[in-house]
């Protein structure tokens, strides 16, 4: 389960409060923000534990493991990718065909059959 920014920012030194600057953003949470968002590592923060660093890097690894199919060029490595809700179904791009319903587009009824 993906890490909210205020669960992290409680993980953050004195509590993400500690507000130094020194990662490149004006506070710890919106480290903790840009952190969630998988946008930068924890590795910018000088002042986590190792420990703290291991636990927020597990717990922000996307939940889809990286698996490879195949050898040489006709290799296919899928994963290490967050799962996109659409339409409360789960799209993970493989189990998605061109002729799901969800990618049909539904015609507009007329305005005929609207009025009536
Ligand atoms: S370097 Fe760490 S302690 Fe300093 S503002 Fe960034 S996240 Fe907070």
């Amino acid at each position: 389960m993906a890490l909210k920014a205020s669960d992290i920012q409680k993980k953050l030194p004195d509590g993400g409060k500690k507000n130094c600057k020194e990662c490149g953003f004006p506070t710890c949470f919106a480290f903790a923000m840009k952190l969630a968002a998988g946008a930068i590592s924890v590795h910018k923060c000088t002042y986590l534990s190792e420990e703290i660093k291991v636990e927020l890097e597990e717990a922000l690894a996307p939940p889809i493991r990286l698996v490879t199919i195949g050898v040489g060029e006709n290799a296919l490595s899928i994963g290490e990718e967050e799962v996109i809700y659409r339409m409360r179904r789960p799209f993970t791009g493989l189990l998605e065909s061109p002729s799901s319903s969800l990618t049909k587009k539904k015609k507009a009824p007329s305005l005929g059959k609207l009025r009536r």
